[in-house]
């Protein structure tokens, strides 16, 4: 059965488009691998991992078994006063992985809102700790954090999608976006911003949220380990909660388990999601330490005010163990440092075409950045055409690869971004 293109087109909104213009959709039968088979019988090879989620690959028959083993047993059942195994597993498996003063997790239902559970526990805390004062939040330019109204409030406010809303937004405080590359020697100078902010307000500071390592959304920027390590610290001495919203660079992406390991870092807050279900269903978590969740514990609401309906669902949580149990089996860590190896000799190339800025990898990740702005939907088409999927956006064309990929899979994206950008 073929997809309805016409109904689609008219009636449903994909993301960030319009429905008098929308961009071309491709209908997907089915994805194996590292491949998407389209219903024409195309096969693309994927740069996407679907959104850096799908880093097993698709229809792979542990995560397979790991859901159809729990559909026949429970699809979903309420987490209030229920509790259940794949929960329970999950969140052993996941602290066992994180930062250590890590030890309390929220299970939520997306990346988004795990963002916004994040900032509600910092509210909560210091609520709770006498300084209800505490209520601003810090954030860097060319961050991103999510699409819902209180993450909104923290991505880059005039540079990003939702720049439309900022005067409807919490106002909170914006700091330069690092200007410290990730493989260039560190400035200190790039820390004085912040330094100057927290000194004149950190008695109205309630948090520091950033993505450590790479500013995903809003540029494909890497920045250096140095700013986190002086970020943490300048939060120490002036009383700020950290948190890091790992949700783009968790479970091996950038080379390490979570991007603050580069630094030696550990957040009081942590938001994880996209790879953490191994791309198979939706699922975050928001985590703490000890001490924010003792603190929101005692506040006068007496826990944390946020409960989603299909918070912690049992398939969501079943196949996300599965997933982190490949992940701890430690193949990720062979598997993304060949392919940040491969990216970057495949497409320095690139580093002398007129229409490429700059060329960056990281792990997992190869970013083209243009000089202008990319035509997303005739670009997407070359894509296909040279049989990959690989989704452009603003200036940037890049690859995240499900880590599974092939030697010869991944020469085929490099190959099909170098002709592209020629
Ligand atoms: N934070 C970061 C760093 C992200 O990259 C994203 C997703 N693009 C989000 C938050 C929001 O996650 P979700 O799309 O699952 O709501």
């Amino acid at each position: 059965m073929s997809t309805d293109l016409a109904f689609d087109r008219q009636h449903i909104w994909h993301p960030y488009t319009s429905m008098l213009n929308p961009l071309p959709v491709y209908p997907v039968a089915a994805a194996e691998g590292c491949t998407l088979i389209l219903e024409d019988g195309r096969r693309l090879i994927d740069g996407t991992a679907s959104w850096w989620s799908a880093v097993h690959g698709y229809n792979h028959p542990v995560l397979n078994a790991a859901v159809t083993e729990q559909l026949a047993k429970m699809a979903h059942v309420m987490f209030g006063g229920i509790t259940h195994a794949p929960a329970v597993q999950l969140c052993q498996q996941l602290l066992s992985m994180v930062p250590a003063p890590l030890s309390k997790v929220f299970l939520a239902d997306s990346g988004s809102i795990a963002v916004e559970v994040a900032i509600k526990m910092a509210l909560q805390y210091w609520q709770a700790s006498d300084t209800p004062q505490k209520t601003k939040l810090i954030s860097l330019r060319k961050g991103y954090h999510g699409d819902t109204f209180a993450a909104m409030a923290v991505c880059d406010p005039t540079d990003s999608m939702h720049s439309m809303f900022s005067e409807l937004l919490p106002q909170h405080f914006f700091l330069p976006a690092p200007a410290c590359p990730f493989d260039q020697p560190f400035s200190a100078e790039c820390m004085a911003p912040l330094e100057a902010l927290l000194a004149a307000e950190h008695q109205h500071i309630a948090a520091l949220i950033l993505e450590p390592i790479v500013q995903g959304y809003g540029g494909m920027r890497f920045y250096h380990p140095e700013y986190l390590r002086r970020a943490r610290a300048l939060c120490n001495q002036y009383k700020v909660l950290f948190i890091a919203d790992e949700i783009a660079t968790g479970f091996g992406r950038t080379g390490k388990l979570f991007a603050c390991e580069h630094a030696d870092i550990a957040p009081d807050i942590m938001c994880v999601g996209k790879a953490l279900s191994g791309g198979y269903l939706t699922l975050a978590a928001t985590l703490c330490t000890d001490e924010v969740a003792r603190g929101i514990s005692q506040s006068a609401a007496g826990g944390l005010m946020h409960g989603p309906t299909f918070m912690a669902n049992p398939l969501a949580c079943a196949v996300a163990l599965a997933s982190l149990k490949l992940i701890a089996q430690n193949h990720w860590q062979q598997q993304v440092a060949a392919i940040a190896q491969q990216l970057s000799t495949e497409l320095a190339a690139a580093k002398h075409f007129a229409k490429v800025k700059e060329v960056r990898v990281l792990g997992a990740i190869g970013v083209f950045e243009m000089h202008q702005p990319v035509d997303v939907a005739l670009l997407q088409a070359q894509f296909v055409e040279l049989g990959v999927w690989i989704r452009p956006f603003n200036h940037l064309i890049y690859v995240m690869p499900p880590f599974t990929i092939t030697t010869h899979e991944l020469s085929k994206l490099t190959a099909a971004m170098l002709t592209v950008a020629a």
